[in-house]
């Protein structure tokens, strides 16, 4: 799947009837109402045989699913959430735009009342699912005169007049996940899908993204543990100069600060997802937390699987072994649903406040 770039539809199909696809969704619409420390357990295990599987879910979980339940109506709830909570249908999330990545305030797409509808003109890039979900959650400026106060979120169905999937694009890694271009044209979505207030569209942007950075930083961890797991391994049976390899002081301080540093990203992900179970009653955030989460713990994947290939020696850089693509997959952490600097702008503006 990852030499084809082949999203791996079975095995999605599988996990909705296992109910891996609603784990924090209330039983209520579907879900298995499971604490953000067991979801973060379930990404990082996925994470560890496929990083693409892993984002699949977790964009569906954290950016679709969170953010209708928590603004959704009642009839947006039924008719989205518990078809998504139970694998019946694809999310995605569509914020960036191609003049709006870190900036995700600077939208060109607009949202025009009409009538009933809104009639929506733009274009989303690297859009992950974006190309088969039958549900997007689209941000756009309804007014512009009021900045990031103007965004609004629409549910949009993917058989809607006006929109069309662009561009697919080759990436590096996590090649079997799909990311797209997105286009609507005048394209018409009825006020009734609308997702939460007029102008709410940011708010709504943020607090997915603060969920959604903590299932990066669980799915960052997985991508480390995996590699880590292989290099001691090929550690232990390897041998060079008449011994193994693990006997080289070289290669075992390499291990040790290995597996401290992802000792240490675990804890910050379980905080964070602690952060989350703790505010999920109130209205407060967990910002700080996620990105320290996902700053920590996406450095530290690119740090490990860049170790783990030097610990393989040449057989490491071949495709044969898994630690190749352990890191092309991790660098993706570092830069979706907000990049390394990004993260430390969010720490930096909550510890100065
Ligand atoms: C595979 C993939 C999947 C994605 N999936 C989705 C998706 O499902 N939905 C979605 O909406 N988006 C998605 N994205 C978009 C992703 O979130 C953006 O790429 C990311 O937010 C960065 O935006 P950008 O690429 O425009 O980079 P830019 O914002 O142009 O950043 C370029 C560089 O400038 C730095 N920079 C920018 N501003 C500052 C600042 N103030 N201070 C310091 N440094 C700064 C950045 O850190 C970066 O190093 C995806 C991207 C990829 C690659």
């Amino acid at each position: 799947m990852d030499e084809k770039g082949d999203v791996p539809f079975e095995n999605i199909k599988t996990m909705g009837e296992l109910g891996f696809l609603g784990l924090t969704v209330s039983e209520e619409y579907g879900g298995a109402a499971l604490d953000t420390v067991s979801y973060c357990v379930a990404i990082e295990e996925i994470s560890k045989a496929c990083a693409a599987t892993a984002i699949v879910m977790a964009v569906r979980d954290s950016l679709v699913c969170y953010g209708i339940e928590k603004f959704g109506t009642e009839e947006q709830k039924q008719r989205f959430l518990v078809p998504l909570a139970k694998g019946k249908l694809i999310g995605a999330f569509a914020l960036t735009e191609p003049g709006a990545g870190c900036d995700g305030a600077a939208q060109k797409t607009t949202m025009v009342l009409d009538g009933d509808e809104y009639i929506v003109n733009g274009t989303k890039n690297f859009i992950t699912n974006g190309g088969f979900a039958d549900v997007i959650v689209l941000f756009g400026m309804t007014d512009k005169s009021q900045g990031y106060r103007g965004i609004s979120a629409l549910l949009v169905e993917k058989d809607t007049a006006g929109f069309s999937v662009g561009t697919e694009e080759e990436k590096l890694g996590i090649r079997a996940s799909s990311t797209c271009e997105l286009m609507f044209e005048d394209c018409r979505v009825p006020v009734t899908n609308r997702l939460g207030e007029e102008g709410q569209g940011f708010k709504i942007a943020m607090t997915d993204l603060d969920a959604g950075r903590i299932s990066v930083a669980a799915q960052a961890l997985g991508i480390a543990e995996a590699a880590y797991q292989a290099a001691l391994e090929y550690a232990k049976v390897r041998v060079q100069f008449g011994q193994l390899i693990a006997k080289f002081q070289g290669i075992q301080w390499m291990l040790a600060d290995i597996a401290t540093r992802i000792e240490a990203s675990r804890l910050l992900v379980y905080n964070a997802a602690l952060a989350k179970h703790r505010t999920e009653e109130t209205d407060a955030r967990y910002s700080k937390e996620a990105a320290m989460a996902k700053l920590y713990a996406s450095e530290t994947a690119s740090w490990v699987t860049d170790l783990a290939i030097q610990i393989h020696g040449g057989y490491g850089y071949m495709k044969e072994y898994a630690v190749e693509r352990g890191y092309r997959d991790a660098r993706i952490t570092r830069i979706y649903e907000g990049t390394s600097d990004r993260q430390r702008l969010v720490i930096a503006r909550s510890i100065l406040r």
